[in-house]
């Protein structure tokens, strides 16, 4: 082609009677016919762009229609492996007509985010859900048991609807001093925010206990702020519920203001998420870790008398992994225990398995259950079955009690669900010894 000339395309000649011949056969075929529609413009009349236009509408809303149909996350979506999801099919629901605002799938979402990590077109199911959702909440088409949910986190300052004077309830069972802020205001290094299912739900509580016995063995100063503390609510405001999550977050911020502390420290992921991507977003800033961040280092300096001798699989939670990159300090503690084997399931890391909790799943297993073959979590447990471990080993206070229940259901009782927390505590008690296993 001449350097600097113009391109000049074929003429398109289309003919009348055209017939090859097969050179296998010999046998002649007619392909004649009209226009190549290739050519041609062509007339959709398949797809509506109303349903795009109301969700393109909503901040946050507008990468739903940006998907291209490679289909590169349906594989990864963790519910579609149990029934039928993934943002293209989602996109292509509201290409052909359905009314997402009103559809039971804007529920089925648990935010986990595989699908963003592998989409070329960046959709990103993170922001779309919550932005519908809001307008669901608003609308007043949200399940039942998520509005059960919203309406206990607005009254008492906790999804389960408990007292908020027995926040610390679950200290005096810790065998260690717990300090209270309330009570004993002075400066702090550590403020351990103990969330909800650690502070109320049995075995939460369990687990906060181990971690109490922990940091009390490692000399951490630490010390929580009891009945004064609310739950961070980030599950709420990813199920839609942003108002609630920003009433929650001035009552926090004010508690927060009232006491000196280095750093916070909470074993949920979800609170961990909202503190360290979402706070920062309406300028308040804290430094802030992850337990398992607080114990790694600190494992050399604690007296693991107990050996653990069993097989441990660990399960990535979402929030803590895949949407803020902590995949390591959860395996040093577990690696450090004397006696423990690690071994990794098939989906880990950045490809973890979804147990089914984020986004409001937590409270919507009953309501998903309509379209799904089984639960997230039953899934997962017996992908953590199948790996041979004794031990199913969590970070996050969603899922002691999903697991356990799950482990039931698929007749997988031998393994044990146990918090990161717990086995460090058992590692550190002779008294336990050979209960594990
Ligand atoms: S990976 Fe992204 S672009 Fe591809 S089908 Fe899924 S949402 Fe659409
Ligand atoms: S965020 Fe997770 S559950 Fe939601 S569509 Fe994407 S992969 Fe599926």
């Amino acid at each position: 082609m001449p350097v600097g000339g113009r391109k000049v395309a074929p003429q398109v000649v289309e003919l009348e009677e055209a017939r090859v011949t097969s050179t296998i056969s010999g046998r002649e075929w007619d392909v004649s016919g009209g226009p190549s529609r290739m050519l041609m413009p062509r007339v959709l009349t398949d797809y509506t762009q109303r349903g795009f236009e109301a969700i393109r509408a909503l901040a946050g809303g507008e990468s739903l229609e940006w998907c291209y149909g490679c289909g590169k996350c349906v594989p990864v979506c963790p519910v579609d492996l149990v029934g039928e999801y993934g943002p293209r099919k989602l996109h292509r629901m509201v290409q052909t007509g359905t009314n997402l605002f009103e559809a039971d799938q804007l529920w089925m979402c648990t935010t986990c985010g595989n699908c963003l990590r592998v989409c070329p077109k960046q959709v990103n199911m993170i922001q779309i859900m919550p932005a519908v959702r809001e307008v669901a909440v608003a609308d007043g088409t949200i399940p039942t048991e998520l509005q059960g949910v919203m309406e206990k986190t607005f009254r008492y300052g906790n999804a389960l609807g408990e007292n908020p004077r027995r926040r610390h309830a679950w200290t005096k069972g810790a065998g260690v001093p717990v300090r209270v802020l309330s009570q004993d205001p002075s400066p702090v290094d550590v403020l351990f925010y103990v969330e909800d299912y650690w502070s109320y739900h049995p075995r939460g509580q369990q687990a906060a206990q181990a971690f109490a016995r922990v940091l009390n063995a490692a000399g951490v100063d630490f010390a929580i702020l009891g009945a004064e503390e609310k739950t961070i609510g980030d599950s709420q405001r990813l199920a839609g519920e942003k108002g609630l999550f920003e009433a929650l977050m001035e009552d926090v911020v004010a508690t927060l203001e009232r006491y000196e502390f280095r750093r916070i420290v909470t074993p949920d992921p979800h609170g961990f998420n909202a503190l360290v991507k979402v706070y920062p977003s309406y300028g308040h800033h804290y430094e802030v870790l992850h337990y398992t961040q607080l114990l790694a280092p600190l494992m050399s300096s604690l007296e693991l008398t107990n050996p653990i001798d069993a097989k441990v699989t660990f399960h990535d939670p979402c929030y803590l992994g895949r949407h803020n990159g902590v995949y390591d300090a959860p395996r040093e503690v577990l690696r450090a225990i004397p006696g423990l084997e690690l071994i990794e399931m098939g989906r880990c890391r950045e490809n973890s398995y979804c147990c089914g909790g984020g986004g409001g799943g937590m409270w919507l297993d009953g309501f998903n259950g309509n379209h799904l073959s089984e639960r997230l979590s039953e899934r997962r447990v017996r992908e953590a079955a199948a790996t041979g471990a004794d031990i199913l080993a969590v970070c996050c206070p969603y899922e002691v009690s999903r697991f356990e229940d799950a482990a039931k259901s698929t007749g997988n009782e031998h393994l044990r669900v146990l918090d990161i927390a717990e086995l460090v505590d058992m590692a550190m008690a002779p008294a336990l010894a050979g209960q594990v296993g």
